[in-house]
């Protein structure tokens, strides 16, 4: 397993964050439909600041497919992330962008992670990531395969998923508070 280099990051580096379960608090079995719904992890704003002046660009991939189910529209979903990316910028945290899927797990050729089809969308909106200098933070198997199907550093985050094979991931993290404070964020 590669360590990450995290002396040599700077702003040729790329991070990919997933959304549910590690910069928001996953709700098990259920999606989250509304802003009502949507609670930051503790010390997430705060870490995605220090992430925002370390790396050139920050991402969020997401699989939403609740939209797909029908449990809330495309439009539900945007207003979610318009407040969440408000909320963001307010912390000095802004993304430069957030790509959701809405697929349903089993449609055909879907764009879910661990396809890397998000990733793929975010590489056209901004040709200067290079997923050799990207890392991909996630709290599933499928969030890590994706990484490592684009060629990324992974990072996991703990906690209520059950432990992915130690293969798929980089580093072992208990939330993002902790990956900032390991690439020298002091808080
Ligand atoms: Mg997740």
């Amino acid at each position: 397993m590669p360590h990450i280099p995290f002396a040599q990051i700077d702003r040729s580096w790329s991070l990919f964050l997933d959304r549910d379960g590690v910069i928001n608090e996953r709700l098990p079995g259920a999606y989250v439909t509304h802003w009502g719904q949507f609670v930051f992890l503790p010390g997430v704003p705060s870490a995605m600041a220090h992430f925002r002046s370390r790396f050139g660009r920050m991402v969020v991939v997401t699989n939403q497919q609740g939209v797909g189910k029908g449990l809330m529209r495309p439009a539900d979903l945007a207003a979610i992330h318009d407040r969440m990316s408000t909320e963001l910028v307010a912390a000095g945290a802004r993304l430069d962008g957030i790509y959701a899927c809405p697929d349903l797990r089993d449609q055909p050729h879907n764009c879910r992670k661990p396809a890397p089809a998000l990733g793929q969308q975010a590489q056209r909106d901004f040709p200067d990531i290079d997923f050799a200098r990207t890392i991909m933070v996630g709290d599933t198997p499928g969030d890590l395969a994706f990484g490592r199907n684009l060629g990324m550093y992974t990072v996991w985050v703990s906690g209520t998923e059950a432990p992915p094979p130690t293969e798929l991931y980089d580093l072992q993290v208990t939330g993002l508070a902790e990956l900032a404070a390991r690439l020298g964020a002091t808080s």
